[in-house]
């Protein structure tokens, strides 16, 4: 239910045969034609080839008419039918039928897979989705050292600790909640998600069900009438604390008293109930007011023997199981002995500063997040941390003052967003002269180019790690280690 990419397939609920699929955009790319050629039927043409490989985001490559193409669910190997249409320069490319299935082609265990883009790989099994990724690393990781074997979940499934559900009435003015489709504000309604900490998906429905025989309305984006737009909710794993955050599209919340009694009292479980008002017309889930309805507004959670508060704002990773190997790689790889000078760069909430300072001299965070900033100094008070200060600011331009300070770094711990680093930030690293870089990634390509600025800049990539902190989904984590030469 979570509010991330989803096609645009509303058939709820029902198991759809492997004609059903989306479109897959891309745009047209230069290579020789494989395959039978197109035969024409109306504006689409079916044209039956073989993949040849994957997209660094998991769909199958086919060659059509010179260009490469993109095909959601189709395996390398794999013979099939595709529907093909043409618009200027992009080219539309449809899984129609497999004629040849892969041997790692499994039915994918969730019912509204093909309708719900969240989860990519989920046509793939475990190992196949393990080889895909590692593979993806080691790609793009050819001009620096032999990546490690990937660090994988055991248990792939119910590992999102928040999950986003957006309300609405269907065509019969039922209350429904679920997704919204890809690139619309369509709801597709799903009652349980295979990725989401199931506790939260029952609290979801709970509250559709509440909708239900209450007077209250959903909101509607396009009269602009109705109170619930969104659910947020967030689950301490480890505490078992969980908030629930009703975003409304106003202030004036009728009945509020009874709702929150009914709610707590199907979920005793629930430790914290706020109301967010979003008045935005943007696909941004919170707004900017805030109001605590039950409970202290946060939950607490413990992350690697440290327990960290959390906001229903603030950066949490979303995968607290596979967070604490990745943790774990990334203070191994940074070889504190108790004596060093860390930054943590783009450092949220200071999960990985405040774990590191039990083992460094200093910890100096930054982060642009006021709150997570905030969160940051909070979380060092609670866990007694004397040594770690954070500031809040952007991450280049602080490094760029500590190196025209004369300042002095040991280890440099960072772990950007998606877009990865810039030059301000790297460019200060190589002139603070730290004697190793830990470099945590969610996107490897970004963290590639990154890497490549810094071994031109006096530092060699010694080891990288990749951690699959997303299963079912094409996006891998990677943290790397780099040593001054
Ligand atoms: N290290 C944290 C957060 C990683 S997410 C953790 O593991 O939980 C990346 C963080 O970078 C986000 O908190 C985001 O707010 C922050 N950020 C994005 N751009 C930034 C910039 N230019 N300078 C500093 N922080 C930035």
């Amino acid at each position: 239910m979570n509010k991330r990419k989803n096609n645009k397939n509303r058939n709820q609920g029902k198991k759809r045969n492997r004609t059903d699929k989306p479109y897959g955009k891309q745009p047209a790319a230069k290579g020789k034609p494989k395959g039978k050629r197109p035969s024409n039927k109306g504006s689409q043409q079916t044209v039956t080839t073989t993949c040849s490989g994957f997209t660094s985001d998991g769909k199958g490559i086919v060659q059509l008419d010179g260009q490469e193409v993109a095909v959601e669910h189709l395996l390398p190997g794999e013979k099939a039918e595709i529907l093909v249409s043409k618009s200027g320069k992009f080219v539309n490319a449809k899984l129609k039928r497999v004629i040849d299935a892969s041997k790692d082609r499994v039915e994918p265990p969730c019912v509204y897979y093909y309708a719900c883009g969240g989860c990519q790989l989920q046509h793939m099994s475990n190992d196949k989705q393990e080889d895909f990724k590692q593979n993806v690393v080691d790609e793009l990781m050819k001009p620096f050292v032999k990546p490690e074997p990937i660090m994988t979940m055991e248990h792939p499934y119910d590992y999102r600790n928040k999950s986003h559900t957006t309300f609405g009435l269907n065509q019969k003015r039922q209350v429904i909640g679920g997704l919204y489709a890809q690139h619309s504000h369509e709801i597709i309604p799903i009652d349980k998600c295979l990725i989401h900490d199931p506790k939260s998906d029952e609290i979801a429905n709970t509250i559709k069900g509440i909708l239900k025989s209450s007077k209250m309305q959903p909101y509607n984006e396009d009269t602009g009438q109705g109170f619930l737009r969104h659910v947020l909710i967030k689950v301490g794993k480890v505490s078992g604390e969980i908030m629930v955050v009703l975003v409304a599209a106003s202030p004036e919340f009728k009945g509020k008293k009874k709702f929150v009694q009914t709610l707590r009292n199907a979920h005793p479980e629930i430790t914290t109930i706020l109301l967010n008002v979003n008045t935005r017309s943007d696909s941004m889930v919170l707004g900017d007011q805030e109001k605590v309805l039950f409970g202290k507004g946060t939950i607490t959670d413990t992350l690697c023997g440290l327990k960290f508060e959390i906001s229903a704002k603030s950066f949490y990773q979303i995968n607290p199981v596979q967070t604490e190997k990745l943790y774990g790689k990334a203070i191994e790889m940074a070889e504190l002995t108790g004596k060093e000078t860390v930054v943590d760069a783009y450092c949220g909430i200071g999960t990985i500063g405040l774990i590191a300072s039990r083992r460094a001299g200093k910890v100096i965070g930054v982060e642009l997040n006021k709150d997570a900033v905030k969160d940051a100094i909070r979380n060092s008070k609670r866990n007694d941390v004397t040594n770690a200060r954070f500031y809040q600011g952007d991450a280049g331009e602080f490094m760029v003052q500590m190196a025209n300070r004369g300042e002095k770094a040991d280890v440099v711990i960072l772990d950007p967003p998606r877009s990865g680093s810039d030059e301000a930030f790297l460019s200060s690293v190589a002139k603070l002269k730290p004697k190793r870089v830990v470099y945590v990634s969610c996107n490897p390509e970004t963290q590639a180019r990154d890497m490549k600025y810094l071994e031109k800049n006096g530092y060699k990539v010694e080891e990288i790690q990749p951690v699959d902190m997303f299963p079912q989904t094409f996006h891998v984590e990677s943290v790397a280690k780099l040593v001054r030469k």
